[in-house]
């Protein structure tokens, strides 16, 4: 089960009600964050949600209102009594960047691991059985969007198992992937289970204006989280030329990119009622939320 918390949802600075945009995800006990403004910390506890479990980092860039939060957010990492690894990653130059929030905060009781990613093509690496892709977005400065994959395990089935004569006690072999040979005849797992499972996929694009290559990046997500600065459509051009999107051009991108679920998020601090704009952007896409700090759900 894939657990995301959508931390906050605001751009540019936080609200007293709206804290900034930022994603926690979670996966066999271990979590990733992505993007740390200011406060995201505080948010995180008001949540519910156990610091102790963050294990990954990514930044999607260096605007303020993304990264901000960052030297509090590692002390309180700390003081939760954590010792192994922290791995972040974020663009090519990031490591400079950190060193340089280091001065606030220079002795921490965990190491940190600052992975660079490209800025000029996708990239891919691991993560708790999972795949995460970057890919550049279009900002202003460097900037990435994430996905992340799961590919899930075939499912068991014992019916099968019993149909071709196999004993019992061979299941747990055959069941954590390996082949046994029965009597001379070799039995794979493939032949024991059902069919491959469609993989969870989540995608989170903030900040960027619209360009084509984002439908495809999203390409079958099951949970699309991406930016709405405005709701109107008459803000549309002057958000393109600050590197931002409105409402409907998310929703655009979930109905083409045939995402499950659209979360909207990184409102415009002017901004003051979101949810006004529910019903023209369902026309675009039904599946879309006008999220709230803290939206939750559980991809099974
Ligand atoms: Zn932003
Ligand atoms: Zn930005």
């Amino acid at each position: 089960m894939v657990d995301v918390t959508l931390i906050g949802t605001g751009g540019m600075l936080p609200l007293p009600d709206r804290w900034l945009t930022s994603m926690w995800l979670e996966y066999n006990g271990k979590a990733c964050l992505v993007d740390c403004g200011e406060g995201t910390q505080i948010a995180i506890n008001k949540h519910g949600i156990k610091l102790s479990h963050l294990d990954t980092l990514l930044i999607t860039h260096v605007h303020a209102d993304h990264i901000s939060g960052l030297a509090g957010l590692l002390l309180s990492l700390g003081n939760c009594g954590k010792t192994d690894v922290l791995k972040i990653y974020g663009h090519t130059g990031i490591k400079d960047i950190i060193r340089h929030l280091f001065c606030i905060c220079p002795v921490l009781p965990f190491p940190l691991e600052i992975n660079e990613l490209p800025v000029d093509r996708i990239s891919e690496f691991s993560w708790n059985e999972m795949t995460i892709s970057s890919m550049p977005m279009k900002h202003g400065v460097d900037c990435l969007g994430y996905s992340f994959v799961l590919n899930r395990k075939p499912v068991f089935n014992p019916q099968k198992a019993k149909s071709l004569g196999i004993d019992v006690k061979y299941w747990k072999e055959l069941h954590s992937g390996k082949s046994v040979t029965i009597d001379g005849r070799e039995y794979t797992q493939e032949m024991v289970t059902d069919e491959q499972r469609k993989p969870i996929k989540v995608t989170y694009m903030t900040d960027s204006r619209y360009f084509d290559e984002m439908i495809d990046f999203a390409g079958n997500s099951d949970l699309l989280i991406s930016e709405g600065m405005y709701g109107d459509d008459e803000y549309k051009e002057k958000m393109a030329e600050k590197g931002h999107m409105v409402f409907s051009q998310s929703a655009e991108i979930a109905e083409k990119s045939g995402s499950g679920i659209l979360w909207l998020t990184h409102y415009s601090p002017a901004l003051v009622n979101p949810d006004e704009y529910a019903d023209s952007v369902k026309k675009i896409f039904v599946n879309t939320v006008i999220s709230k700090d803290g939206e939750k759900i559980s991809l099974k």
